[in-house]
Formats: structure tokens, C-alpha cells, sequence
């Protein structure tokens, strides 16, 4: 591919486009909707195993109120089977956008309801009664969260 068709794809795929109104507008829906309740704690990145060329696991602890659970799920990216990305070979600019789109939207909700699955198992198995809190409810921001430092 050359400068010039380069050039033509860019003009293309933003030729009845404006990309800043666009993130501007979902900004202000994002900060005008209500937050979803999320039983999903701040992540842990534990120093990854000597040699490892890729992250180890990423660790959510159990959030129940009042803490000293030592239980935690961990997650490895790395290891998990998310199956090959399929695009349309023979399909336009946003068929293949669309795609991509679907698949990473797909993934993420296959990982998050494998953490909040296993907080629920947790909960129900260890801490009869209770259920997850929902930490928007309880204040926890993601700039709070007791894991939030990366390694
Ligand atoms: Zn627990």
C-alpha cells in the first residue's frame, strides 16, 4: 500500500464522519447515563513469573463488606482461548469495522461474566446470604481500588 492509497482509505473512511463530534457526543451520553451496577472489583497485576515473556494473572478479591477474605479469582489472558478473529474479507470498510467491533464486544462480555460468575459462586459458597455489592453503590471508584497499582 502506498502513501497515496493510504491517503484515499483515510479520506474514505472518514469522508461522512467527524470524529471528534462522534467521541464527543459518546462522552456525553457515557456521563449523562446512570452507572451499571458492578460487582467486579479494581484488578491486581502480580509480578509475572520470572521469564514469562507475557503478563501473568490478573487477580479480583472477593469485596465482601468488611474484607479479610483471603479468596480471589485469577484471570490470565494469556492462557485463555478466546478462538480466532474472523473478518470479511470481502466486505466494506464498516462490514469489517461491524466485525471487529462485535467480536472485541463479544469478548469482553465473556470475560466479565466469568469474573462476576465466579465472585457470585464465591459468595454463595462462602458467604451465604450476602451477594457481591455493587461498588458504584459503596463508592469504590476505579481510582480507589486497593489493586489499582500496576506492577
Ligand atoms: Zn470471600
Amino acid at each position: 500500500m502506498s502513501a497515496d492509497d493510504l491517503d484515499e482509505l483515510t479520506r474514505r473512511i472518514f469522508a461522512d464522519r467527524d470524529p471528534v463530534a462522534e467521541l464527543l457526543e459518546a462522552r456525553r451520553a457515557a456521563a449523562a447515563a446512570p452507572p451499571e451496577p458492578c460487582i467486579i472489583p479494581m484488578p491486581e497485576f502480580p509480578p509475572r513469573r520470572p521469564g514469562a515473556l507475557f503478563g501473568g494473572p490478573i487477580r479480583y478479591r472477593c469485596t465482601v463488606p468488611g474484607g479479610g477474605c483471603p479468596w480471589a479469582y485469577e484471570l490470565d489472558p494469556y492462557a485463555a482461548d478466546l478462538g480466532p478473529l474472523v473478518f470479511p474479507l470481502s466486505g466494506s470498510l464498516e462490514e469489517l469495522d461491524r466485525a471487529i467491533t462485535e467480536q472485541a464486544e463479544r469478548r469482553g462480555r465473556e470475560v466479565r461474566e466469568g469474573i462476576e460468575g465466579a465472585l457470585r459462586e464465591h459468595f454463595a459458597r462462602e458467604h451465604p446470604g450476602q451477594e457481591p455489592p455493587d461498588l458504584h453503590a459503596v463508592g469504590e471508584s476505579a481510582a480507589a481500588g486497593r489493586g489499582a497499582r500496576l506492577p
